[in-house]
This record gives structure tokens, sequence and C-alpha cells, in this order.
């Protein structure tokens, strides 16, 4: 299968009962095998939270309180993350989908040295492997992500934030994983740094074929390094299609909002609006389309209808969207 990672019916919350928050609202998304999906949407749409559902490394009080993540190994059958008991989770984690998470170049421990970090993971995951091999790995993995073999017994303050970053990244590649997951920071990192890291994650990716999911506020971003991009809204995906689809033809209009947000990187000049008004109360969501109260082209069904996501009938299977204006007639093939 060209599939390695499934998410289906993903249902994500904060606490439980009548108090709870429901950050993710059954999402599904494939990732597929060595492309570059980008997620996007403004802050608090449920894109982090989303990595930590499907990933397992929730903060309390977040829960998955429905749907399936069906990881596909290169090597033997499916398996159901959420299932996973915690020895084969913590393997899982490194060997098979490694993460980046929001603020991660700040979670390298101050008093060792970048070498000390990165031989560690080495070791945690091959044991019998020997010193002289592990110190080899970890300067090939540093030069791979374009760093020089002198800066490996730096400490994490004699670092850029952009260096510490590809270090986090040098770490999430040291087993070779078949899916890394990046959450980049709303702030820590401007634009000009968020672009080299994906930029180097997709030329990566080129020659070691792992699969990326890249998550950004910034759309413009992923329209230049990504395959394909969906779109969250509410905790909801309220469009997915191949990244230049996306960007020349956007369905759904949170989506052509959010491409009228940030300056396009490339290409003719976007008049920059923003979208009027401000993201859902998720403890008091709008009826219907939960965009209907901010959207420019809201009509008749749409503050009592939910729209589902599903492919816009006439136009190709590739992409879908959840709106009015574009009906779907069948679901996306998985
Ligand atoms: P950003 O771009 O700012 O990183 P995001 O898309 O990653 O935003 P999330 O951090 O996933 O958004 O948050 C989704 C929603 O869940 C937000 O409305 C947020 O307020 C809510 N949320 C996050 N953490 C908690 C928590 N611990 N308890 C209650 N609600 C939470
Ligand atoms: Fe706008 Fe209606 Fe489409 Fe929602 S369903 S995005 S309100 S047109
Ligand atoms: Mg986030």
């Amino acid at each position: 299968s060209d599939k390695v990672l499934e998410i289906r019916g993903l249902r994500v919350d904060y606490g439980v009962g009548a108090e709870a928050v429901h950050a993710v609202r059954d999402v599904d998304l494939t990732l597929h095998r060595g492309e570059v999906l980008g997620l996007a949407g403004e802050s608090g749409s449920g894109k982090s939270t989303l990595a930590y559902g499907l990933t397992r490394l929730l903060p309390p009080p977040g829960v998955v309180s429905g749907g399936q993540v069906i990881y596909h190994p290169s090597d033997g059958p499916p398996v159901d993350v959420l299932t996973l008991s915690p020895g084969r989770l913590r393997e899982f984690r490194w060997a098979e989908t490694s993460i980046v998470f929001q603020g991660a170049m700040n979670s390298l421990n101050p008093v060792h040295r970048v070498s000390t970090q990165l031989l560690d993971v080495i070791r945690a995951h091959e044991p019998k492997s020997t010193a002289a091999g592990r110190l080899a790995r970890a300067r090939d993995l540093l030069r791979l992500v374009g760093i020089a073999a002198d800066r490996l017994d730096s400490y994490p303050h004699q670092l850029s934030g952009g260096m510490r970053q590809r270090v986090m990244i040098a770490m999430a590649l040291a087993l070779e994983p078949q899916v890394v997951i990046m959450d980049e920071p709303t702030t820590a990192l401007d634009v000009v740094m968020q672009r080299q890291i994906l930029g180097q994650l997709a030329e990566l990716r080129e020659r070691l074929g792992f699969a990326v999911l890249f998550i950004t506020h910034d759309l413009s971003l992923l329209v230049e390094f990504s395959d394909r991009i969906a779109i969250m809204y509410g905790g909801r995906i309220v469009e997915e299609a191949p990244a230049a689809r996306l960007y020349a033809e956007p369905l759904h209009p949170y989506t052509e909002g959010l491409l009228h947000s940030f300056p396009a990187l490339r290409g003719p000049r976007r008049e920059l609006t923003g979208i009027p008004g401000s993201p859902p109360d998720l403890r008091a969501m709008p009826s219907g389309c939960a965009f209907h109260p901010r959207c420019p082209k809201a009509f008749d069904p749409c503050d009592e209808r939910l729209p589902v996501l599903g492919a816009p009938g006439v136009d190709d299977p590739t992409r879908a969207v959840a709106c009015w204006l574009h009906p779907a007639v069948a679901p996306l093939p998985r």
C-alpha cells in the first residue's frame, strides 16, 4: 500500500462529560509514503492536538475519545497506534514515526553536549552498536542537516535557534523513521527559518524516503514545499488538495481567506485582506458550518447543516472539501 498513516474518525477532547472541549472532531486524514503533507489553520484550530492525539502524547486532560490511527509498516501487517502496548508505542515513536514538537528546540537538555543527547537516542534504540559506530552515525546525521561535525561538542546554548531545531531534526531522523511529524511554533521561529527548515526536510525526504506531516499556521509556506495540504478549522479538516491545486483554486472560503492572510513567497502577489472575525469558541460552536459567522459566501443551508468533507463531484477525486458551495458527492478514495 502507498499509505503509511491513516487517521480515521479521530476525536480528541480536553476533559470529559459535559465540560469536555472537543478539539479534534472526526478527522480523516491519510499520509502517503514519502509525501510532504502540510496541515494549516489558525491558532486554536486543533493542529497540535491532532498531532499529540495520533502519537498518544496528549497532555492531561486530553483524551482520544474515538477513531483509529492505522500505521502501515514497510514490512508486516498494519497496526492501530491507539491500541499499541506501552512498549510497542515507545518503539513506534522513534523508530516508525518521530515527532519534532512545537518549542522542541528548547527541549534539548542545556547541561549536556549536543553529541551526548544524539548518541543517547541512538544507544537507547541500538544497544548493540559500538561507540565508534554511534559516533560516526551522529556525525553523519548532523552533516545531513547541515551542521558541521565540529559543532558536535557544543552545548545547546552555543547554537542558534535554527541550529537547535536542526539538531532536533537529526534526532528525529536517527532511527530512520517512515514518518516525521513537525509542529512548527507560531512565534518562536521566524518565517525565514521555518522556510529553511521545511525546505531542508523536503530535500531530506527525497534522499531518505520518509513522509512528513508539517504543521504550521502559515499556508504560503506549505504551498511551496508540500505535495498536499489539509486545512483545519474548528477541529475539522475543511479542505484537502494537492498543494498547487489548492493554491490555484481554493474551494473552501476559509482556505481562500487563509491564502489572503500571508504574503505569497512566489508568484503574483495576493491582496492581504485576512479573515474578518475570530476563530470559533470550541465550547460554543456555531451551528451548521462552523465558519458561517465569518464566511462572506454563507447562504441558506450554512447555519443549519454541517457540510461533510468529500470529493466535490465534478472536479477531480484528489481533493475534498466541506462546504455547501461544493456539496460532496463521494468520499475521497483512501
Ligand atoms: P496553534 O497554531 O496556536 O499552535 P493549534 O491549531 O495547534 O494552535 P491546539 O493547540 O491543538 O491548536 O488547540 C486546539 C484547541 O484546544 C484550542 O481551542 C485550545 O484552547 C484547546 N486546548 C488546548 N489545550 C487544552 C487544554 N489543556 N485544556 C483545554 N483546552 C485545550
Ligand atoms: Fe461558507 Fe457555507 Fe461554505 Fe461554510 S458551507 S464555508 S458558510 S459557503
Ligand atoms: Mg499548535
